[in-house]
Formats: C-alpha cells, sequence, structure tokens
C-alpha cells in the first residue's frame, strides 16, 4: 500500500514491494492510474453539476448525496468527497476493498462526509436514492443499470470498459448486454456510445424517468457518460423519440437515421442497392450539452495540472463536434475513391463553404461530422485531391 496523489487528494492504493503499480485486474484491490484522466473529468464535471444542483434546488453541497457503486480503493469517490465536499457513499462488496476504503477515509479525516458500505451494488441501489451516482465497473456496466437508473435521482455517471461488446467487435456478447445490434465499423467508437445512451434510456423509462446527456466521450478503451436526470411519464415518451435505427452501407458508405423504436426499414442500400447493415435500437439525441461543456472546462483550469492538458482537449472537441449521429472517416472514402487524402481542416472549410454544416469529432482524429450526404462529400474529396 502506497499513497499516490491525484487531484488535490492523497489515496491509499495498493503497489508492488519496488514501488511499481499492480497490474489493475491483478491487485488485490482494483487500481488503475491510467484511469486518472477519467477520474479528472469526473471530479470537474461533478463539481460543475454539484454547484448547479445547489443553486436550483437550494441545498448545500455537503447535503447533496453522491454514490461511488463500485469504489475498489475509494479514489474516484474520496477525490469527490474532498474536492467537490458533497456527502459521499463508498461501496464496494469485496473484504480487502472495504477495508482499504474504511483506512482511506481515516487517512484523509473525512469520517464527517463520507460512509463506507459493504454491500452487493445493485441491492445498495435498489435500497436507497442518491442525487448523483456514479457507475464505474470491471468492463460492462450492464448488469448494473436497472438499480442505477432507479438509485440515481438527479445525475447519472456511467463507465463502460467493454468497448469490444459496445463497438461491435463482440457482436454477440454486444446484443446480450445492451439488447441492440451494434456496427462495427468506421465509427465503431459513436456506436459504443449511443448504443450505451440507448440501453440506459430505456431503463430509466421503465419507471417513467428521462435522461439529458450532458457531456459523453470515448477515450482509449472506455465510453464515459454523464446524464442529467428527471422524472415523468411524458418527458419519458419524450426522450424515447431519441431511440432509433442506423442503416449503414459498406460498399458505398451512404448511411440513413431511422428514428422510432417500431420503424420500417428497407434492407437494400438507397443509394447503390447493395445490402445495407442495420444498428439498434440506439440513441440518435444530443451526446453532449455545450452550457455544460462549457462549465467543465473553466472548472478544469481551475484543477491541479494531472490530465488537464487532455482532459481540457476532449471537451473542447466534444463542445465542437456537431450533435448529428455518425461521422465520416475521411481515409475510408479515399482508398474507396482511389484517391489521397486532403487535409482535414481544408475538407472541413471547404464543406462550409459550400453551405453544409461541418465539425472535426473527438471520437477520431481523421474524421469528420457533416450533414453533406455522401455524393456531396465524394465531390468535394474529389475536387480537393
Ligand atoms: N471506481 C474505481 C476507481 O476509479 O479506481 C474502480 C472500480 S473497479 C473497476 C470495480 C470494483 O467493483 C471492484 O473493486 C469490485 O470488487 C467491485 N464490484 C464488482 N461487482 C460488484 C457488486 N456487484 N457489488 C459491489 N461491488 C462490486
Amino acid at each position: 500500500i502506497r499513497a499516490v496523489k491525484e487531484g488535490k487528494t492523497d489515496v491509499l492504493v495498493p503497489v508492488h514491494e519496488e514501488g511499481v503499480s499492480f497490474p489493475p485486474s491483478a491487485a488485490p484491490v482494483f487500481y488503475n492510474p491510467a484511469m486518472e484522466l477519467n477520474r479528472d473529468i469526473s471530479v470537474a464535471a461533478t463539481s460543475v453539476f454539484a454547484e448547479k444542483l445547489s443553486e436550483r434546488r437550494n441545498i448545500a453541497i455537503e447535503d447533496i448525496r453522491y454514490l461511488d457503486a463500485l469504489s475498489a480503493s475509494g479514489i474516484r469517490g474520496l477525490r469527490i468527497a474532498n474536492e467537490v465536499g458533497v456527502h459521499t457513499t463508498l461501496n464496494d462488496w469485496s473484504e480487502n476493498a472495504f477495508e482499504l476504503i474504511v483506512r482511506n477515509i481515516r487517512h484523509l479525516g473525512l469520517q464527517e462526509r463520507v460512509d463506507a458500505t459493504h454491500k452487493n451494488a445493485n441491492v445498495l441501489m435498489h435500497e436507497k436514492r442518491f442525487n448523483i451516482v456514479d457507475i464505474d465497473p470491471f468492463g460492462t456496466p450492464a448488469p448494473f443499470l436497472a438499480a442505477a437508473a432507479r438509485c440515481a435521482v438527479h445525475l447519472l455517471a456511467v463507465t463502460a470498459t467493454d468497448t469490444a461488446p459496445l463497438c461491435g467487435a463482440h457482436l454477440h456478447s454486444g446484443i446480450r448486454k445492451y439488447s441492440a445490434v451494434p456496427f462495427n465499423n468506421e465509427y465503431h467508437a459513436e456506436m459504443g456510445v449511443r448504443i450505451l445512451l440507448g440501453k440506459v434510456a430505456r431503463e430509466l423509462a421503465i419507471t417513467d424517468k428521462f435522461m439529458v446527456p450532458l457531456l459523453s466521450h470515448a477515450t482509449r478503451h472506455y465510453v464515459r457518460t454523464y446524464l442529467e436526470i428527471g422524472n415523468g411519464a411524458k418527458k419519458a415518451d419524450e426522450m424515447l423519440e431519441h431511440i432509433g435505427f442506423i442503416l449503414h452501407c459498406t460498399p458505398c458508405g451512404f448511411r440513413q437515421i431511422l428514428p422510432g423504436m417500431a420503424v420500417n426499414i428497407a434492407s437494400g442500400c438507397p443509394r447503390c442497392s447493395s445490402e445495407a447493415l442495420i444498428a439498434g435500437p440506439l440513441w440518435l439525441g444530443k451526446l453532449h450539452d455545450i452550457g455544460f461543456c462549457g462549465d467543465v472546462l473553466k472548472e478544469l483550469e481551475r484543477t491541479e495540472p494531472g490530465t488537464k492538458e487532455q482532459a481540457k482537449r476532449i471537451i473542447g472537441l466534444c463542445m465542437d463536434e456537431l450533435e448529428m449521429p455518425t461521422f465520416y472517416e475521411q481515409h475510408l472514402i479515399c482508398k474507396r475513391l482511389g484517391v489521397s487524402a486532403s487535409g482535414i481542416n481544408d475538407l472541413i472549410n471547404t464543406l462550409k463553404s459550400r453551405g453544409f454544416a461541418a465539425s472535426r469529432t473527438h471520437f477520431s482524429g481523421t474524421s469528420f461530422k457533416t450533414d453533406a450526404g455522401i455524393d456531396e462529400i465524394e465531390n468535394i474529396i474529389m475536387m480537393l485531391r
């Protein structure tokens, strides 16, 4: 056990005797230093949300109740308690993790503000309600989503590290966990986010709850999303209008967005008549709230160096990307056309000069989002070559 400092918080974590971190899955208590970026963004996003909730509902920050349902060492929730100041519950069913959590609470002198529980997270989430619920599991969050959707009153934050099932690389596993069919194509990273959000939306709708995505990103090998939660059958029905399907033609790159839970989809590509693929049901709505992202950027300015620059870059790209499902991979289109790629910014500027909306995307450095169709995109790429 050794103390590491993340943000403004010193936390005890398991390390080898030489001081080297364990591979996360082999440690007696899980700790992954590579997830500091995820935690840095979590602290900033939770802080912004807690401030807003405190103002809107006239609740003191220390009366906002936050649950880190799968805590391991507790590092995520301890940082939230220490750096945001909300009342925090840290939970883990592992004996070793629970002991380390208790030790960490004493180590930081946070006994007043932090509770430790030693339960199955699903039991705890069905028993109690929290203003903010954070689910950060090994692999898939799917087994926790039903309970988390009931437990979270105002904000639900979810990490998924099972990108292979979510993004269609392990197709059948993805179908089993998310009751949806993903694509493993050039926009698979975005597919993962939308499949996860689609599943959470359907879980929330069961109890007449709805979500508004505040920030969602796919970074390295995980997906992370922050969802504002509300109550009401009518709003839940409106939320479900953002669920639907995507038709995609691999040979020609054509795609079509098909909103609705029960839609009539012809399987032929309307452009080239090839057999098209269909993904869904998935989330077709917005992934971010620009105002919230802007506040998170400002909050990150005030934080310790840590992963600040990387975090700012991700949030900045999320804010600038067009809110529409799917993106185009420039090199894939160029390969199909047998031409070399121009600079991505030239392509985006040309699309804009022709009256189309266009932007980069945080999902991929060589890709762009646009409301132009594949015919117009191909014409512009041919002109720019
Ligand atoms: N949030 C931590 C962080 O930022 O370092 C990492 C959490 S780790 C990936 C997942 C933890 O969930 C493990 O410590 C494991 O013991 C715990 N866990 C898995 N299933 C659980 C369950 N059903 N109830 C409670 N804890 C569980």
